[in-house]
């Protein structure tokens, strides 16, 4: 983080902060615009799934908004009636679909159920009966095996004489299971099923493409993408160096440091063991602030599969996890940092512009997706408008 983008010198509530947040709306919207090119001829939705892949529904869809998305997709009507607001002409389809009881969130706010079965087709169908035409989206399984109708039947359905006017989908979509492995065959036979019905609905945009699935090339970019991660600074594809700017800085404060001996031990189950005479840092972070246990530098289970934990940053240092995450606090090994380079008050990057999400993330055994979506509630926060 450039020091002149630092809120922290400006932000009053960020002295009393033991853990902050800083996102950065500016890379954000850098991101989106990237993938909206990268999607050629295509443009790009905003996923805002999940209070925008935790960063935050608000400044996210004011940001997207204002860089020019006008496509939002997110996972239930509840987030879709919070969405309805910020982005008042946009378009808002809500992935879990209409069932009975949820309706009339659905005519009340303008949102875009997507169908995903034969029973969800029906509701719709006997909701539009009473209520008059309301667009949607239909969703078609062409491999993932979650959600949508099978391509056979969404082909009938494209066939069926006898299919009601009143279905007159605005897109068809589709999902793709292993974009993220750009050689797995999976991704070419999605593809070839997609073009199939896709041909059978003449005349209806279509969409196949997540952020993973930008990448695969033109052929899968259709006339909507729905680029999520990568807008907000993770990684999409395996063994891709990240082309996005980061988003989000977690950082958390320094409480004490301890001076421990050679042949000591600290943590929860000892699990942290000393083989020569150490400084450490106790810090104010924890799996309650989604700085997930599995990425504990030794004393889990993990570590016998994956050597390594977790790596913060401080004062130009990479400084490793040490023993267990626990509630509240994490120790970090600062033995290597100058004596005088580490104070308590201090902050350590958790992740952000030095250390990748996704570096962390798979310390832990997980992907950036869920990092983000499970930071918690006690980071201050700050945004860098764009
Ligand atoms: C979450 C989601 C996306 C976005 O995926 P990323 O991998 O984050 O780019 C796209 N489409 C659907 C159906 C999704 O559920």
């Amino acid at each position: 983080m450039a020091q002149s983008h630092d809120p922290s010198s400006t932000l009053p509530a960020f002295d009393a902060a033991s853990n902050r947040l800083i996102i950065d709306l500016g890379a954000l919207a850098d991101n989106w615009r990237k993938m909206d090119r990268l999607s050629g001829k295509a443009r790009a939705a905003a996923v805002l799934k999940a209070n925008a892949y935790g960063i935050g529904i608000e400044p996210a869809a004011e940001t997207l908004y204002a860089a020019g998305a006008r496509d939002f997709f997110v996972a239930n009507a509840e987030e879709g009636v919070a969405l309805r607001p910020l982005v008042p002409d946009g378009r808002i389809y809500v992935l879990a679909g209409m069932w009975p009881g949820n309706e009339q969130l659905f005519f009340d706010n303008g949102l875009v159920p997507i169908v995903n079965s034969q029973e969800q087709f029906a509701f719709f169908m006997s909701v539009l009966s009473e209520r008059g035409d309301h667009p949607c989206v239909l969703h078609v399984d062409t491999g993932m095996n979650r959600l949508g109708l099978t391509a056979s039947e969404a082909l009938a359905l494209a066939n069926d004489p006898a299919r009601p006017a009143s279905f007159s989908p605005v897109l068809v979509m589709s999902h793709l299971a292993c974009a993220d492995d750009p050689d797995h065959p999976l991704n070419r036979r999605q593809l070839e099923s997609f073009r199939a019905v896709t041909a059978a609905f003449e005349g209806i945009e279509s969409s196949l493409a997540n952020s993973a699935g930008v990448h695969l090339g033109p052929d899968f970019h259709f006339d909507l993408t729905r680029p999520g991660i990568a807008v907000y600074g993770g990684e999409a594809v395996n063994g891709l160096a990240n082309p996005m700017k980061p988003v989000v800085t977690a950082q958390a404060r320094i409480i004490q440091i301890r001076s421990v001996r050679s042949g000591e031990t600290a943590s929860y189950g000892a699990s942290a063991q000393f083989s020569r005479d150490s400084r450490v840092a106790i810090v104010a972070i924890g799996y309650a602030d989604g700085y997930h246990r599995s990425v504990s530098g030794g004393g889990v289970t993990l570590r016998q599969a994956r050597p390594s934990g977790a790596f913060g940053f401080l004062n130009g240092h990479r400084v490793p996890h040490l023993g267990r995450v626990t509630m509240d606090l994490s120790l970090f090994d600062v033995t290597d940092l100058p004596e005088n380079a580490v104070r308590p008050g201090d902050y350590v990057e958790l992740f952000g512009n030095n250390v990748a999400i996704d570096d962390v993330a798979r310390a832990g055994g997980t992907i950036g997706y869920e990092m983000l979506t499970s930071l918690g509630h006690r980071y201050e926060r700050a945004y860098i408008e764009a």
